[in-house]
């Protein structure tokens, strides 16, 4: 009785302007940090005091606000991951940005769950699902789902191609069961697809990853003669799977010879555009996304070249019963009403979540504010950026560029003659750790073909050509002091 008499508790401040005062403490530091972005390091190694807060125990009762914030400037602000930094150019990822983050925050004050409802950020979800599909030229009737990523879009697309395959009811109610299915992609396929092949029940060797040809492409004719080979040994050819942006040198496959080869065998055609696909829009580049439009099913990632906060992917499916008949479940506490607040379809209908974040407003605010021709134009700005790197490569004595880059992505090394392979690469590695760790750029490593490669991946609204200037000649600075810390040096 005692407790029940106490005053009752909740989350909400006790005094709302003193809230409002420190509310406006964050956005001002926002502002300031991300103003001044480029003049500070692209990223800086956290010292051990850092660290150890980290390792802090579970806080048992509370503290001011304000000082939870100044903890997070001191421990938190300082060391990002780097990509909000125009000099970040590591794997592949976009540069986010402010209103998607004053989007991130308007969706968590409104709670919204969008597993589906009668609400309004339910139609703006399925608004932004409709300007997705705009822009990679899917018809209206099309259904599609925003997700946490590109993994988990490309999950669903394989998910409803497998069904389709297997007949819904049959796989739905049974699983696999032993059917033998063989799914179809480059050898420069992303490993969420192995990662996929392995949740769906079917084992990783059921992709088929096919060498690629010279200009690291799907080679169309191995692909033809693997599904013969598949169809002679009593396996199932079920999709196959495009790549429009491969993760290693941004190569795009031949589209329309792919739809070609799926609509002849009767095989499902799913594209993984996680990083080309929304290149669709660019006005320069746009043509080299032809066919993208024939594919069953598209995944794509607004949170890499629309620079939405992470996360936001989507999946967009051509056949929207077969999207729904693959995940559509009815449940007695989830029914649909005439009226009120569950008088609205489930958009957990389309995908493996219950629960679905309010991921829609970050992309609509931005897409609102700027208009999509911006989008394009900045993905085009980005293209020729890739080009103008690779012109300078190319002109450099040291440096030898390793594909021609297609989309985004730069491939090169230094290459300096009578060097083993192991110290090139050692040489190649030490460079790119200096120019991380000297807060300069940050590049990731790959291997194009056989060859180390470093790898600019220029997904980034921030950066400008001087940038560019200021990474090449930070490397040509680098490679005699890199050079001396290899084994078996000898200076002459
Ligand atoms: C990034 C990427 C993925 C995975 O997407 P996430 O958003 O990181 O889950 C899949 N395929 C390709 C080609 C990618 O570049």
């Amino acid at each position: 009785m005692d407790q029940m008499l106490q005053q009752e508790e909740s989350l909400d401040p006790e005094d709302w302007e003193a809230m409002r005062a420190t509310a406006y403490r964050m956005v001002d530091e926002a502002v300031s940090r991300l103003s001044n972005v480029r003049d500070s390091p692209v990223w800086q190694n956290m010292p051990d005091s850092v660290r150890e807060t980290y390792k802090e125990a579970l806080p048992r009762s509370g503290m001011p606000l304000d000082e939870v914030f100044d903890e997070i400037r001191a421990n938190l602000l300082p060391y990002p991951m780097g990509n909000i930094h125009p000099r970040f150019w590591m794997w592949y990822m976009g540069a986010s940005n402010f209103t998607g983050a004053l989007g991130d925050f308007l969706a968590a004050i409104l709670g919204s769950n969008l597993g589906g409802g009668n609400h309004a950020a339910a139609l703006m979800d399925q608004q932004v699902v409709d300007w997705l599909k705009t822009m990679v030229g899917f018809p209206a009737g099309a259904s599609g789902t925003l997700t946490s990523g590109g993994s988990v879009a490309n999950l669903i697309g394989l998910t409803v191609a497998r069904n389709t395959a297997l007949g819904q009811q049959t796989i739905r109610e049974h699983g696999v069961a032993g059917a033998k299915l063989a799914f179809y992609a480059s050898d420069q396929v992303h490993g969420c697809h192995l990662t996929a092949m392995e949740v769906l029940g079917l084992g990783s060797k059921s992709l088929r990853c096919l060498p690629s040809r010279s200009d690291y492409t799907m080679d169309v004719t191995a692909l033809r003669a693997q599904i013969a080979e598949d169809r002679a040994h009593g396996i199932q050819p079920v999709a196959i799977i495009a790549t429009a942006g491969t993760i290693n040198t941004g190569a795009i496959d031949d589209l329309y010879a792919l739809a070609d080869v799926s609509q002849r065998e009767g095989l499902w055609l799913h594209v993984d555009g996680c990083i080309g696909a929304l290149a669709a829009i660019a006005p320069k580049n746009g043509d080299k996304l032809n066919g993208l439009d024939k594919a069953d099913s598209v995944a794509l990632d607004p949170h890499k070249w629309l620079h939405a906060p992470f996360e936001v992917g989507c999946c967009v499916v051509k056949d929207r019963s077969q999207h729904v008949d693959t995940f559509a479940l009815s449940q007695s506490y989830l029914e649909k009403e005439p009226r009120g607040v569950a008088a609205a379809d489930w958009l957990h209908d389309f995908g493996i979540q219950t629960s679905r974040g309010f991921r829609a407003l970050k992309v609509w605010m931005s897409l609102k504010e700027h208009g999509v021709e911006k989008f394009g134009r900045l993905i085009d700005q980005n293209i020729n950026q890739a080009e103008y790197l690779a012109d300078r490569i190319r002109m450099a004595p040291d440096i030898e560029l390793l594909a021609n880059p297609m989309l985004d992505i730069v491939c090169f090394r230094i290459y300096l003659p009578n060097m083993t392979d192991s110290n090139l690469e050692a040489l190649n590695r030490e460079v790119m750790l200096r120019l991380q760790e000297d807060g300069v750029a940050a590049l990731s490593d790959t291997r194009v073909g056989s060859t180390y490669a470093l790898r600019c991946a220029i997904s980034n609204h921030r950066t400008q050509r001087r940038d560019l200037d200021i990474l090449v000649e930070q490397i040509e600075e680098l490679i005699p002091t890199c050079r001396s810390t290899l084994p078996g040096y000898e200076p002459y």
